[in-house]
């Protein structure tokens, strides 16, 4: 399996706008961070999570050939923005796109782009389908024939869908693991987590070093890559403690 980080940064990227790098080091070329999202590859099978903002330049940068579904953890902007680009996707593809979000999520995704679900999207010639999957809050899926498993975590005033394929887990958007996802989340060879806040105490819904630590102990993964890093980290720092994911980083597993 190859999993590609296509965008390792939180809601508003680093450096943010304004090029306001916050507490990041803007000496290093890998603290420049695009709306978290990656790519996993298995069985010829290209399995996008998440769509954000930096979708296309994303898709370009990381030469990303296919993409046969992609699985959304929630309704926030920075994981959703890029989905109105699927169906040009369909058409420059010649084949349809499979998107998988729980109840709640895809009934954000109705709000916030009713006309996709419409037909109106797909009138242009040559387009395929967007085929709209909802997931299950809890338990196992197939996405093309790939056996996943989910679980949905608190974040913030809502919840995220963090995701299990195979000995590999990513988990974004999370305030507290929960038992169900503690035992989905056990014996993995690799796991990419979001640490949005680092060293920083803050109710927003996100996760710092401390609730890293717990996950650490909670469920043990044999490697961890921390992601979603907002600029109010000190990444230097912290990368003296975790593994920080970087945009275009390509694991192997
Ligand atoms: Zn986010
Ligand atoms: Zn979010």
């Amino acid at each position: 399996m190859k999993i590609t980080i296509l965008g390792s940064g939180s809601a508003y990227g680093v450096p943010m706008m304004f090029n306001t790098w916050g507490n990041a080091d803007s000496t290093n070329p890998q603290s420049n961070r695009t709306r978290a999202s990656i790519l996993i590859e298995d069985e010829g099978k290209s399995i996008l999570v998440d769509c954000g903002p930096d979708f296309r330049e994303q898709i370009n940068k990381n030469k990303v050939k296919n993409i046969n579904a992609v699985l959304m953890t929630h309704g926030h902007y920075d994981h959703i923005a890029g989905i109105p680009e699927l169906p040009r996707a369909t058409k420059l593809l010649g084949h349809s796109i499979e998107v998988y979000a729980a109840e709640k999520t895809m009934a954000e995704l109705k709000n916030s782009f009713g006309y996709l679900f419409t037909g109106q999207a797909e009138a242009e010639p040559d387009s395929k389908k967007i085929e709209w999957k909802v997931l299950p809050d809890f338990g196992q899926f197939s996405v093309c024939g790939l056996d996943f498993t989910t679980s949905l975590l608190p974040h913030h005033s809502i919840f995220s869908s963090s995701f299990r394929y195979k000995d590999f887990a990513y988990v974004t958007d999370w305030q507290e693991l929960t038992p169900e996802a503690k035992s989905m989340l056990q014996n993995l060879k690799l796991l990419i987590v979001e640490c949005n806040n680092g060293f920083e105490k803050a109710k927003n819904g996100h996760s710092d070093i401390d609730n890293i630590k717990k996950i650490v102990a909670d469920v043990a993964p044999q490697r961890i890559i921390l992601t979603h890093i907002s600029a109010r980290v000190d990444d230097k720092k912290l990368s003296s403690e975790f593994e920080l994911a970087y945009d275009g980083q390509i694991i192997e597993i």
